[in-house]
């Protein structure tokens, strides 16, 4: 089979040589065969292979042949099913025909006469199908730039001068922003010809200030002019003036062909493809995206090696991208900023989806974090939008789609900050302030300057819901879309500028935060190196890998809040608890985590003197919780960098301080996995609540082997999706294969971490006896295994209640 072929074993599991990608084991192998990027691959290099075998390659053409000449001329030899010209120069063609016997005819001719043109007609070459790696994209472009940088940055004096430095050498020129002036206008030029009265507006990076050299060309190509003429000409057509037909659209324009009043955006958007690719020269790779959550129309023009994308109903983006202006505008330490964070993210590959979707950040939603961040210093170096909208004259109150856009044209209308500080103390305060930002249980809010409460969000489109029943005639926009980073838009305030992001990106964004952090707290960063080594910023933009990260051999296994991923009836509970959700949260993680490990693993759970895991109801802890949140979250908070220092913090039933009653007092002796009630802290020396479990059996070796047997193909639920099957798994094992000589003993500990940080269950794991030297393989099953499971078990006990 032609797959296999494309398979290499390596020592660390399996290569495909197609792909370009490596698979650690069979599953993720089988996975991938069967998955669309193989198949779609597979499936091209099977028709270039059939292209190459039924084409010649014919040379010594003329750029005034046509592809109908060249057909015409090897119709002689056989049908021929297409003819590629390379559409520059002329000079070559492709000739594809249906039968392979054709290429023997026409080899076999000594010479090939057209239109007075003597031909050289050669077999195709073969060619060996490789997936040609994207082309490079801007951030190779930007380390090329870094390159040439670099020793220019390392002479400056400080990193002010260096973050200025590179404004001026990345941000678009005087000729460049003339020739984008130009496009634009020569594109006004042929829209209004098809679409009388219609705009074309450009918005994005090109004109928010913060352009570099490559970025794309964003349009608006704004129609609802057009559509006031097509009403116009339909109920009065003798007015239309000429070229008009009866039903208001105009003859011989491409326009006749389209109602706008009644058109989709697809349709709208085909037609402009369709005038972009016959009217506009140098304007090449035309087309449409129809399946973006704002289609769009993308274009190259060759000549100015420029990406263009054409949207239509984007109006707020126009408006937000004025909104950018002014803040630049208000601000001078802004722009600097904003291109060194760009800059940083691009090299850290955090920011930037290559083909516009994609889970990474986006430039407009890391410009947001900037503002956010600068919203929140101290003094604030920028103000609210809220803020700004009062500062704003009524002429230029402004409403879209139902949403406030109002804020003042010009930025003398705001008065300057009172924040003094330098672009070097800013840029490290946005990485210290994003390295500790409690993203899981946070809305970020640009409008407002402040991060929301995530639980105000969590039954929020069940309450709009219900508004919209009792108010139909009212427009009540859903919630955000919640996500591992929640960044409401400062005007479509329903809308998550995030929301693409995944679980990695985001925890990677963070991570790379706190290591930027760490870096500018160094001299490194704020020193110039007498020994004319990289400083300040050179290495903070250091591209992803080459600084390696130290990974700290730590046994812990976190257990992220993720808003967006609980059960419906849950994100209702959590919302009722307010600021005592975490602790109602860490309560169900940590009551499902003792079920993982008794029920689902079979291990022999000892508590500690003072932790008792009880599996209470959610009403019954949020109901504790009002009297016992407050104190709780702020002793938590006080100690989340150790655990020792928490000891007085327990979530899981020992004492409270203040005296306030224990939390899962909810539990009675027979949900607790011991029956045993908690008791209090020791008097003096409270201790941390946790587990001791023993486990008997290598319940954690070959479990997919026996998961596969016992459910026997017919289902293929991913391991940890159900707990049934996994204590199956676990039982099968126990039964078949021999107990261990001495038992594996290990302590969990369960801490919560929340605020000054993302959201987290965090699980200690400490072996206490380990003789058969089996622990770091069951903690490596458990680092994948218990969160899933966690989570599963999670939605089963909620969906129960
Ligand atoms: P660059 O093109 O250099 O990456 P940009 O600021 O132009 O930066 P784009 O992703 O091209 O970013 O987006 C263009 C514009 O579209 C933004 O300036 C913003 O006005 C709007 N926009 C982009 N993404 C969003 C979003 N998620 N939500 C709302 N508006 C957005
Ligand atoms: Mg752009």
């Amino acid at each position: 089979m032609e797959a296999d072929s494309d398979i290499k074993t390596t020592p660390k599991g399996f290569h495909c040589t197609l792909c370009n990608v490596n698979l650690p084991n069979v599953p993720s192998l089988d996975q991938h065969v069967k998955g669309r990027k193989h198949k779609t691959l597979s499936t091209v290099r099977s028709t270039r292979k059939s292209q190459e075998q039924h084409s010649v390659f014919v040379s010594g053409i003329k750029p005034d042949i046509s592809q109908t000449d060249v057909a015409e001329y090897f119709q002689q030899f056989g049908s021929v099913s297409d003819v590629i010209m390379d559409k520059d120069k002329g000079v070559y063609a492709i000739v594809q025909f249906s039968e392979t016997d054709s290429i023997q005819a026409t080899l076999s001719r000594v010479e090939h006469r057209m239109k007075g043109l003597k031909l050289r007609v050669k077999p195709r070459e073969k060619k060996d199908f490789k997936l040609i790696p994207k082309k490079k994209n801007d951030f190779q472009d930007l380390q090329q730039v870094l390159d040439r940088l670099k020793p220019q940055l390392c002479q400056l004096m400080s990193v002010d001068a260096q973050m200025l430095y590179l404004v001026e050498r990345c941000q678009l020129g005087e000729n460049e922003k003339k020739a984008r002036g130009l496009l634009v206008q020569l594109l006004q030029e042929v829209f209004v010809e098809f679409f009388p009265d219609s705009h074309i507006l450009p918005f994005g990076s090109s004109v928010n200030t913060f352009g570099i050299h490559s970025c794309d060309l964003d349009l608006f190509l704004d129609l609802e002019n057009t559509k006031v003429f097509q009403a116009r000409a339909k109920s009065t057509p003798e007015q239309a003036g000429e070229g008009m037909s009866d039903d208001g659209r105009s003859e011989d324009s491409i326009l006749s062909d389209i109602d706008l009043s009644t058109a989709s955006p697809a349709e709208v958007l085909e037609l402009v493809a369709t005038i972009l690719r016959r009217c506009v020269p140098s304007v090449h790779k035309v087309h449409v995206v129809s399946n973006a959550r704002l289609p769009v129309v993308k274009f190259h023009h060759r000549e100015l090696n420029l990406h263009g994308d054409i949207t239509l109903n984007n109006r707020l983006a126009v408006r937000n991208t004025r909104f950018l202006q002014l803040c630049s505008g208000v601000e001078d330490r802004l722009r600097p900023l904003v291109y060194t964070i760009r800059y940083w993210a691009k090299q850290k590959q955090l920011a930037g989806n290559p083909s516009g979707a994609g889970p990474l950040l986006n430039n407009y939603a890391l410009t947001l974090l900037i503002i956010f961040f600068l919203q929140n210093c101290d003094p604030p170096v920028l103000p609210t939008v809220d803020r700004l909208k009062d500062m704003a004259c009524e002429e230029e109150e402004c409403v879209l789609e139902g949403w406030d856009c109002t804020f003042p044209s010009q930025p003398i209308a705001v008065p300057p900050s009172k924040n003094t500080q330098d672009l070097c103390t800013l840029l490290a305060g946005f990485f210290s302030f994003y390295a500790k930002f409690d993203f899981a249980s946070s809305v970020i809010s640009v409008r407002e300057g402040r991060a929301l409460p995530i639980t105000d969000f969590l039954a929020q489109n069940k309450e709009k819901e219900a508004m919209q029943e009792e108010q139909p005639t009212k427009t009540h926009h859903q919630g955000p879309k919640l996500g591992p980073l929640n960044l409401l838009d400062p005007f479509e305030l329903s809308h998550n500028v995030a929301g693409n992001l995944n679980e990695r990106s985001h925890r990677i964004f963070q991570r790379e935060c706190q290591e930027a952090d760490k870096y500018c707290r160094s001299l490194q960063y704020q020193r110039k190196s007498t020994k004319g080594k990289s400083w300040g910023l050179v290495r903070l933009l250091t591209p992803h890998g080459e600084v390696p990260h130290a990974k700290a051999e730590q046994m812990i296994i976190s257990i992220p809040f993720k808003s967006a991923s609980l059960p419906e009836v849950l994100r209702d509970q959590l919302h009722r608890a307010g600021d005592g959700f975490r602790l109602l949260w860490f309560q169900k993680v940590c009551s499902a985590a003792e079920g993982v490990f008794q029920s689902v693993l079979r291990c022999h759970l000892t508590p500690s003197s003072d932790a008792a895991f009880g599996r209470d109801t959610a009403v019954d802890a949020a109901e504790e919780m009002e009297t016992a949140s407050s104190s709780f979250n702020t002793s938590m908070n006080d100690s989340c960098d150790s655990v020792e220092s928490r000891s007085e913090t327990s979530p899981l039933g020992t004492a409270v301080p203040g005296g306030k009653r224990p939390l899962s007092s909810g539990s009675d002796a027979s949900a607790s996995p011991q029956g045993k009630k908690p008791r209090l802290a020791k008097r003096g020396k409270p201790e941390v609540p946790h587990w001791i479990c023993a486990q008997r059996h290598m319940v954690w070796a070959g479990r997919r082997k026996v998961r596969r047997e016992l459910i026997k193909d017919t289902d293929s639920r991913p391991e940890g999706s159900c707990m049934e099957l996994e204590s199956q798994v676990t039982d099968h094992i126990i039964k078949t294969e021999a107990e261990l000589k001495d038992p594996l003993e290990f302590k969990v500990q369960p801490q919560m971490v929340g605020e000054t940080e993302s959201t987290k269950a965090v699980l200690k794991f400490e072996p206490t006896s380990d003789k058969t030297g089996v622990f770091h393989d069951f903690f490596h099953f458990l680092e994948a295994f218990l969160p899933k499971m966690v989570e599963t078990l999670i939605e089963r006990e909620v969906g129960s209640t």
